[in-house]
């Protein structure tokens, strides 16, 4: 049961006029409770070839390995965003936060935006969100321990792009839809 977070009488599933989807409005002061896709914000960050990875130490997938990343904060830019997600979950300084992945997951209302960095002096720690962070190789990678799909594909887009690409500044922008079926689409 939800109640109206205005007046705090009980609300009701309902299209308001001039509207196309289902929303909860409160009967009582009209207030109309919309839920719109949350932005998560993140860092690929990366140290002498190495990237680092944050064990979660929270649900969902606990236990799981993941990039520094989280839903974005008013006030802030997704890159500080992204960089702020990085103190919090490795205690770690990524600069040169560089556009790198953009995922849609519409079935979710969720957007990521992750940023290619670099790990100030190759200094990190683990921040209260995380069991552990390290840093590792491309052979070291724990893939059947990856937290989530969009973890694993800014990953194999990592790797793949460094054989092209020497300057984190010229890797290209990916922006795919992550589906529930997990096939790629580039829009
Ligand atoms: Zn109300």
């Amino acid at each position: 049961m939800a109640y109206c977070l205005q007046c705090g009488h009980q609300a009701e599933q309902k299209i308001p006029e001039g509207d196309h989807n289902l929303r909860l409005v409160c009967p009582s002061c009209d207030y109309i409770h919309y839920e719109n896709p949350k932005v998560i914000c993140g860092a690929l960050v990366i140290y002498e070839q190495k990237v680092l990875l944050c064990r979660r130490a929270i649900e969902p997938r606990y236990g799981y390995w993941t990039l520094p990343a989280g839903f974005m904060e008013i006030g802030e830019t997704i890159a500080q965003g992204a960089l702020r997600e990085t103190v919090e979950e490795a205690d770690a300084i990524a600069t040169n936060p560089h556009l790198y992945c953009i995922y849609d997951i519409p079935d979710i209302g969720q957007i990521y935006v992750l940023y290619l960095t670099d790990l100030q002096d190759g200094k990190f720690g683990t921040g209260i969100e995380s069991l552990e962070c390290a840093l590792f190789s491309e052979d070291e990678i724990p893939w059947d321990e990856i937290a989530f799909e969009a973890v694993k594909r800014t990953l194999n887009h990592y790797f793949t792009d460094r054989q092209h690409h020497y300057n984190h500044n010229d890797f290209p922008l990916h922006q795919e839809q992550i589906a529930k079926d997990k096939s790629i689409k580039r829009y």
